[in-house]
């Protein structure tokens, strides 16, 4: 299978952040050679040298790519790039935390085929950034941006946290403001998840920390979504919002459940109809590519009810919307009167930011109309 579309995790982080459960290493040093060769060995291993593999989008996901630096980002990609071809207009996305991006770097990035920075900026407020462990201050959001810019790359996106414990006394309008005004193309805004195993879930185990209400959720979301609207944002999908021509296409390739390559330790992967993901641990899935086996961790089939399931909830997710058939315009007419939903045409059904407020509901309550 050679999907036009490959996703590449770099699990390397100078530390691990407070709210974090992802696939992580923690290194000082980041083994660039290592990495890279391991890398184009499970390359070589999964979907083999000969034919020409053309791709739409690459991403480069973690972890923190922009560890690799400017050279090894560059290293990467040639070894990539002797085994895909990068289509046309290919979206290359490479994650950023904000102290690596500089204008050297910039320009490295940019001239091994990087078009688009995601930066992890998170809060404008030094105190919040340490509560959470990030590794940078508030200046160095806006020091990336302009470095960003200054080397070539104009498509940045900016991600930030919402959500926070009351406790925390973060103003989320004033940070919202904040971005707008740094004029980034695209925006990711992800309300706060306390996971068990991390260093949140155990503050919250021994009672010093408290999770912020459901109000707050709500009142953060609605308001992001006015400001950033109003600013002349699309608000494409639950968490994003892009200016025209600035959508993310790889991500809205996974809420159009296209299929997709995954390489690296943790990387899913998805064939339509199967989907595996790899060892998530950075030593285990050195030692399997090296020792020549597939480095997979476990794979699920989808059933048919999951994959309808799925379609129903990416379709929910986005403004695209999903189709509906006449029995599921009858379910879908309460929400539209309580204002969660709208009908696109004669039969699309779009929710609205209240009704993203409800997904997991109202996908579940049309999912059970479709299983019928
Ligand atoms: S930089 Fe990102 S991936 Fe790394 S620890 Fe922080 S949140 Fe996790």
């Amino acid at each position: 299978m050679r999907p036009r579309h490959l996703y590449v995790h770099v699990p390397f982080c100078a530390r691990r952040c407070a709210y974090c459960d992802f696939s992580i290493a923690v290194r000082r040093t980041v083994p660039e050679a290592e990495f890279s060769g391991a890398l184009t060995e499970e390359l070589g291993l999964r979907f083999g040298g000969a034919g020409q593999w053309n791709v739409d989008t690459l991403y480069f996901g973690g972890g923190t790519p922009s560890r690799l630096g400017g050279d090894g980002v560059a290293g990467l990609l040639a070894a990539l790039r002797a085994r895909i071809t990068l289509a046309p207009g290919a979206e290359v996305t490479l994650e950023a935390n904000p102290e690596d991006v500089t204008t050297d770097s910039v320009v490295a990035w940019r001239g091994a085929g990087v078009n688009r920075l995601s930066l992890g900026g998170q809060s404008f407020d030094d105190r919040v950034l340490a509560w959470m462990h990030r590794s940078h201050d508030a200046a160095a959001i806006a020091r990336a941006v302009d470095a960003a810019r200054r080397g070539g790359i104009d498509n940045i996106s900016l991600d930030l946290i919402f959500a926070l414990p009351s406790a925390v006394e973060r103003d989320w309008r004033r940070d919202v403001r904040r971005a707008i005004e740094l004029e980034p193309s695209h925006l990711s805004l992800y309300g706060l998840t306390v996971e068990p195993h991390t260093p949140m879930g155990r503050w919250r185990a021994r009672g010093e920390l408290v999770e912020s209400p459901e109000e707050r959720y709500e009142t953060e979301f609605l308001f992001a979504h006015d400001a950033l609207t109003d600013a002349g944002y699309d608000h494409y999908e639950v968490s994003n919002f892009g200016r025209a021509g600035c959508h993310s296409s790889h991500n809205s390739m996974y809420w159009s459940g296209a299929a997709y390559a995954g390489l690296g330790p943790s990387a899913h992967e998805f064939d339509g109809q199967l989907r595996r993901w790899n060892l998530p641990v950075y030593r285990d899935w050195v030692r399997a590519v090296r020792s020549g086996a597939d480095p997979m961790e476990g794979c699920e089939r989808l059933t048919p009810d999951n994959r309808e399931a799925e379609r129903v909830y990416l379709g929910l997710r986005t403004l695209g919307g999903l189709d509906t058939t006449e029995a599921e315009r009858e379910r879908v007419k309460p929400w539209i009167e309580a204002g969660w939903a709208a009908m696109d045409g004669a039969a699309r059904v779009v929710l609205t930011p209240l009704g993203w407020l409800r997904l997991d509901a109202l996908a579940a309550d049309l999912t059970v109309v479709r299983s019928r």
